[in-house]
């Protein structure tokens, strides 16, 4: 098993025959553990204004020789492929994509890619008042925004930056323009006590945003980090469960958050463990860094560079058999447990 395989039966091959397409037959992409692949994660940037305590401690530091990022016309190739074979949504991530001047440009590239429904963006909330409208205009379906804290002094510290209300309002202006989700990012920090958890729960009462805590994953860059702020997802899984919050039944296709409802709350809570045991059994998403690399996992220890194929239409079949080929040869598991975080020095790099 693994590639691409015809969502009809006895169509043979890999699936990647002009004549299947055209019958509006999708093939899809599976890996050798009978896992389904319709979520792309794209970086589009490995840039940043914010200086994350646990992802760029340092700032961004450009290098003098990097190649350039995928440009809108690499980016729609590459799109134009994994829709080919079957996924339906894409996440544009970074680094900041808010820092790409072209970033409108990029999402109506995607938002036009036929068979692409869902067009996400994970952001620091930065430029997110401003952007909101336009990038609703442009296609974009959903938003992600990180807010690590909701208190001033503490998010100025695990950001670097002093911007709380400015993300704040960004989240406020998604809400109004009615996209089909937006959801908070909230890394699970030691430093996050029971009267912070509390005002992130009261969120979830009045707004319908789903607000989830992102277990601290250890990444080349924030050993130390994470060992002195890791915190284990159980302490927030009995709080969630004293204040009335009962998980939601998760379905086959579900990703790797499990989300908790509360009858009196519009929103929900979501719990993202990495390290824990079904993080990987519900793997549904590759990664595309921002320099065209596809990551088979975000732990892992390679990634294979798509960018010679994305130079010209006329490549796209090869393109396309290539991601094929390649998702077959994803892994079953990261090997985090073991101290392993593979190519992950940090997730600017590939946009978590
Ligand atoms: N700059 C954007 C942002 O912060 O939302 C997008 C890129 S950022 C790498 C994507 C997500 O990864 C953010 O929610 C961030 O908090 C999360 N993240 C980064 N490093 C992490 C780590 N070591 N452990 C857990 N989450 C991490
Ligand atoms: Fe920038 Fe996002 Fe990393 Fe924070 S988590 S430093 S906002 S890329």
């Amino acid at each position: 098993m693994g590639g691409a395989s015809a969502s009809h039966r006895g169509e043979g091959g890999n699936g990647l025959a002009s004549p299947d397409l055209e019958r509006g037959i999708v093939p899809h992409l599976e890996d050798a553990f009978g896992r389904r692949f319709r979520y792309l994660r794209l970086s589009v940037t490995d840039a940043c204004g914010f200086r994350c305590a646990y992802c760029l401690p340092d700032g961004y530091r450009p290098s003098a020789d990097a190649p350039s990022p995928l440009s809108v016309a690499e980016v729609r190739r590459l799109v134009g492929a994994f829709a080919a074979l079957g996924v339906e949504k894409v996440r544009l991530t970074g680094g900041e994509p808010t820092a790409r001047g072209d970033l409108l440009e990029l999402v109506a590239a995607v938002a036009a890619t036929p068979g692409i429904r869902a067009v996400a963006l994970t952001t620091n909330g930065q430029g997110l008042a401003r952007l909101a409208r336009p990038l609703r205009q442009a296609g974009l379906t959903a938003v992600n925004v990180s807010v690590d804290s909701l208190d001033e002094r503490r998010f100025e510290q695990v950001t670097g930056r002093p911007l709380l209300p400015r993300v704040l309002a960004g989240v406020d202006a998604a809400l109004a323009e009615g996209f089909a989700a937006v959801k908070v990012n909230a890394v699970l920090l030691r430093g996050l006590e029971e009267p912070e958890l509390d005002r992130f729960l009261e969120w979830t009462r009045r707004s319908p945003l789903s607000v989830r805590f992102i277990e601290l994953m250890r990444t080349g860059c924030n050993r130390n980090f994470h060992e002195a702020n890791h915190r284990p997802v159980d302490w927030l899984e009995g709080l969630l469960a004293a204040r009335g919050f009962r998980p939601v039944p998760r379905g086959p296709a579900d990703g790797p958050a499990v989300e908790y409802r509360h009858p009196e709350h519009a929103g929900r809570v979501g719990i993202i463990a990495p390290t824990s045991a079904h993080f990987c059994e519900g793997c549904n998403r590759l990664r595309v860094s921002s320099r065209g690399a596809l990551r088979l996992c975000l732990f892992g220890d390679a990634e294979v560079p798509l960018r010679p194929l994305l130079g010209s239409d006329e490549l796209a079949l090869s393109l396309r058999a290539r991601l094929a080929e390649l998702v077959g040869e994803k892994p079953r598991a990261h090997r985090l447990a073991e101290g392993r975080s593979g190519l992950a020095w940090n997730l600017a790099g590939i946009g978590g």
